[in-house]
């Protein structure tokens, strides 16, 4: 998603005290910055926040971390917790594949990828969220069993996905290509913008969640 470049989107960031900047200084201090040692949750490409606000306001006793590469998306998600002041959020700008910068061994709980960007090309696979390389910097992060929840739309990239995933240690204990047609696991589903969008159109939403190996 990549919205006009707003005027000033950086500053404001940079003025925001919930939302910061690939910051390098926080592994292990995530427990410390939030106050309490619930889990942390991250959300890596959290457009506008609308998944975020609602699994933080539904889910108090998890902390949420949100990451977003564009600033002009993310500003949107600072303007959300500027009207609902949710203190289970904090925010981050940068560019995913720097998430062992910012994140301890073991300091995270679960990852989800919502409608992660596709890159079609097969010499930017490495790129793609789901891909090995960033399997590999999840599975360092994450809490020994942690899960990864991925869902999209676009049929080529789950299938990457899953493939991806399958040619690794990690587990499949969920996997769907009709999400919305599953009662069970409609039944705490929390919709992303996308999701909303593509989904009322027709589009089936494929979901996976992987348990990391280690
Ligand atoms: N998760 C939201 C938005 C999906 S669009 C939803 O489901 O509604 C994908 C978002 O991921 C975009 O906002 C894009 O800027 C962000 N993104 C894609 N690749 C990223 C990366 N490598 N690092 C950080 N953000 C990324």
């Amino acid at each position: 998603m990549r919205l006009r470049n707003i005027t000033g989107s950086r500053e404001m960031i940079a003025e925001s005290d919930r939302c910061m900047e690939t910051p390098r200084d926080m592994p292990g201090r995530w427990r410390e910055y939030f106050g309490n040692d619930h889990p942390v949750y991250v959300e890596i490409g959290m457009g506008k926040g609308r998944f975020l606000t609602d699994n933080a306001r539904a889910y108090p006793d998890i902390n949420y971390v949100g990451i977003e590469k564009y600033s002009s998306v993310l500003l949107r998600g600072i303007q959300k917790l500027e009207e609902e002041p949710l203190e289970n959020i904090a925010l981050i700008r940068m560019e995913a594949e720097y998430i062992t910068d910012v994140f301890a061994e073991n300091e995270v709980g679960r990852i989800y990828l919502n409608f992660s960007d596709p890159w079609p090309k097969d010499r930017h696979a490495k790129r793609r969220l789901p891909s090995h390389e960033f399997l590999k910097r999840y599975e360092k992060i994450l809490v020994p069993g942690g899960l990864v929840e991925f869902k999209t739309d676009n049929r080529d990239l789950f299938d990457f996905a899953v493939e991806e995933a399958r040619t690794s240690l990690w587990e499949m204990p969920v996997l769907t290509y009709d999400l919305h047609a599953d009662e069970d696991l409609m039944r705490d589903n929390i919709m992303t913008e996308y999701e909303e969008r593509f989904s009322s159109i027709g589009n089936p939403i494929c979901k996976y969640v992987i348990r990391s190996p280690k």
